[in-house]
């Protein structure tokens, strides 16, 4: 076994085994395999084990790595998007995690409109309010809700954080109480159904696990440690 396969296997372990403890069905939780600065060649590895959907957060080096993995995955977009590249983002991934601001939804949506498709994404809040991190405030999230979910092709089905770093995952665990509580009040006020929730990363979804993630995003924990400049590259 690779270590890929066996760093997947033991991933896989660890998230089945946070959402049991939290009363959940393992199968409740996907992986996002984060496959970014990492070759095709890593991807194919752990598309052999069953993984299906892979992470990427930038465009371009989506663009290359791609076309020259196996066919039938599913691509999700994890990074900041430039309204430029929007339209590329389009034909590359089938959902968006970081949808940060009212224009980028409002460009994605007018794309997906000339191009036919129906897209679907999730609302990024910074929960925590580093100045660092892109993202909704949630105050600007509650005020433009109504708006963006009823934009008619990019249907949003949840929201998404990402946690300050730390070498404690516990002390993640408020941001994602929080960024769930933001959720139940937004379905609440708006009759919306949000079930997605996008939080936790190598170093904290086991919290975020227990605090209600329905998609956690691995990269690091399955393919090693990436080159430290690409470390949250956009
Ligand atoms: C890189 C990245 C991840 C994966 O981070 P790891 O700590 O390597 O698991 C998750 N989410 C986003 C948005 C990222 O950019």
């Amino acid at each position: 076994m690779t270590d890929i396969t066996t760093r997947l296997a033991q991933a896989r372990r660890e998230i089945a085994i946070a959402a049991r403890r939290a009363g959940r069905e393992p199968d409740s939780v996907r992986l996002v395999a984060v496959s970014k600065t990492h070759p095709a060649g890593a991807v194919e590895t752990a598309a052999a084990t069953g993984q299906r959907i892979f992470g990427e957060n930038r465009v371009q080096e989506a663009r290359e790595k791609i076309p020259a993995c196996p066919p039938g995955l599913e691509w999700h977009l994890l990074g900041h998007l430039q309204k430029n590249k929007v339209r590329q983002a389009l034909s590359l991934f089938s959902f968006f995690h970081s949808i940060d601001s009212q224009a980028l939804a409002g460009a994605i949506d007018r794309i997906a409109g000339e191009t036919g498709q129906k897209v679907d994404g999730l609302l990024e809040v910074n929960v925590s309010g580093e100045e660092t991190k892109h993202g909704f405030t949630p105050a600007q999230v509650r005020a433009a809700f109504p708006a963006l979910a009823a934009l008619p092709h990019l249907r949003i089905l949840g929201l998404m954080t990402m946690a300050p770093y730390s070498e404690n995952p516990e002390a993640a665990r408020p941001v994602f109480r929080a960024l769930r509580a933001l959720r139940d009040e937004l379905e609440c006020a708006h009759g919306a159904a949000l079930p997605e929730l996008s939080m936790g990363m190598s170093g904290d979804f086991e919290p975020a696990i227990e605090e209600g993630a329905t998609l956690v995003r691995l990269g690091s924990s399955i393919f090693g440690q990436r080159p430290q400049i690409q470390a949250g590259a956009e």
